[in-house]
């Protein structure tokens, strides 16, 4: 079993060799669904690039061959599905794919104090958020069931939680998690995803487990209240009315540029004398750009003079800000390939970099749309087969990326 407590997740490609060394994979596929499970942790790796998909498969079956069906390679599957989702949909995953349960405007759009600062008196809620904040991450089912409450039972609309997550997630990844959310809503899938009581004292500690609660009804029930027919009961059922709520959590404030001390230079607009100094040492040069969704080591074929840049762009961290810990987490990991990195807004680079013999870097959706005019990108490595035509469901993209395969060694 592997525990995620925040201090297990160093911010190193090292420390993610050494998750992929440890990974089970029978005893993952028998108890990933239980909260103390033995997942793999590997997520926050795999979001920032600092280990590939590929190399988390190669990694597992240098100890055991496993069939392409195998769970693990299935959940997988599920990253790369959404990557593929998102690329064909583009901006098109921030609004709902299809129709949800119930129209949209019947949702809120604003996630409720309640919520955030872990005081429902919900308690597999309250577990939820305040795991998230202590920990940066969350298991896939507890993720399942925090997104369940706020969209079925709260009826938020999905967008609200999505954006509220995926800022306090290590491995917050906008295609993963807008698309799960998406999924649980039943604007990504065919039915809302719902779950009771019963399934959390299945798949939780007891902590968690919250009988006499709104969650304590049947799937009928639950099905109703999402599809809008039945009106949700009181937060807390009858005989837990007068059940104290939980004081909460202080939601952890988000920054939209690193914290000070980090040691990343800061380019304003203001600042020409850093502009023009830059520029110049870029000149005739060749120039390799580190970003947050590829923390790893520039390719082989780099020119010995060639100079390597961290990036971090404005415009993005201005729409997807980070709470001080992730920002300190993953600029550990960008450190150690670049001891220079830079805060700068897209025009700024394209001075900065407009003297440069050459600039390349890795593509990545989240910063697509800023880099792709201003350098070379290689593709991202991919684990399935590249699958061109757009498909509406996991499954569809499945059959057709693992199409004639039984082993998976043939992946790679
Ligand atoms: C509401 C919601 C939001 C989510 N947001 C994110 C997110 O922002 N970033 C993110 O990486 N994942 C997200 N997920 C997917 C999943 O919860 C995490 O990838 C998983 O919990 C990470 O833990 P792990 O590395 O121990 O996973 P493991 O179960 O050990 O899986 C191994 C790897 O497979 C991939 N994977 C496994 N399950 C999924 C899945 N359901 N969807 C996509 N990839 C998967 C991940 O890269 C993971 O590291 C979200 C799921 C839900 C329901």
């Amino acid at each position: 079993m592997i525990k995620l407590e925040r201090n297990t997740l160093l911010p190193s490609r090292n420390a993610a060799l050494e998750r992929i060394a440890r990974v089970q994979p029978s005893d993952y596929a028998r108890t990933r669904n239980h909260l103390e499970g033995a997942v793999t942790g590997l997520s926050p790796y795999v979001t920032h690039g600092l280990v590939t998909l590929p190399e988390v498969l190669r990694g597992v079956l240098a100890r055991e061959a496993l069939p392409v069906q195998h769970k693990l390679v299935f959940e997988l599957g599920w990253r790369e599905f959404f990557r593929h989702a998102w690329l064909q949909s583009g901006d098109g995953i921030f609004q709902s794919l299809h129709t949800a349960p119930q129209a949209e405007t019947a949702y809120d759009t604003v996630l409720p104090g309640d919520i955030r600062e872990g005081r429902t008196g919900v308690p597999v809620i309250d577990e939820a958020v305040r795991t998230l904040y202590a920990t940066g991450t969350l298991h896939n089912h507890a993720r399942m069931w925090l997104a369940s409450y706020v969209v079925h039972l709260r009826r938020v609309h999905w967008r609200a939680g999505a954006d509220w997550l995926v800022a306090h997630l290590f491995d917050g990844d906008l295609g993963s998690n807008h698309l799960s959310w998406q999924w649980v809503a039943g604007t990504g899938s065919h039915k809302p995803y719902l779950f009771n009581a019963e399934n959390v004292a299945r798949f939780a500690p007891a902590a968690w487990h919250s009988p006499g609660t709104v969650v304590d009804q049947s799937y009928e029930q639950l099905d109703q209240i999402a599809r809008g027919t039945r009106k949700a009961k009181a937060q807390v059922l009858t005989d837990r009315q007068s059940f104290p709520r939980p004081q909460g959590v202080i939601e952890p404030a988000l920054q939209a540029a690193p914290p000070n001390g980090l040691g990343v230079l800061s380019f304003e607009g203001d600042n020409p004398a850093a502009l023009a100094a830059a520029e110049e040492r870029l000149r005739g040069r060749e120039v390799w750009l580190v970003h947050p969704w590829a923390l790893r080591a520039p390719p082989p074929d780099l020119s010995a003079s060639a100079v390597v840049i961290g990036l971090y762009l404005r415009e993005h961290h201005a729409a997807w800000p980070w709470p001080e810990a992730r920002w300190r987490w993953v600029d550990t990991a960008m450190a150690a390939v670049t001891g220079e990195r830079w805060l700068v807004e897209a025009p700024g680079l394209q001075r900065l970099l407009a003297s440069a013999s050459r600039v390349r870097s890795v593509d990545d959706p989240h910063i697509t749309r800023w880099l792709h005019p201003l350098a070379q990108l290689d593709a991202a490595p991919a684990l399935f087969p590249r699958v061109d035509r757009p498909c509406s469901s996991f499954s569809q993209w499945w059959t057709r990326a693992t199409r004639g395969l039984s082993d998976a060694g043939a992946l790679l």
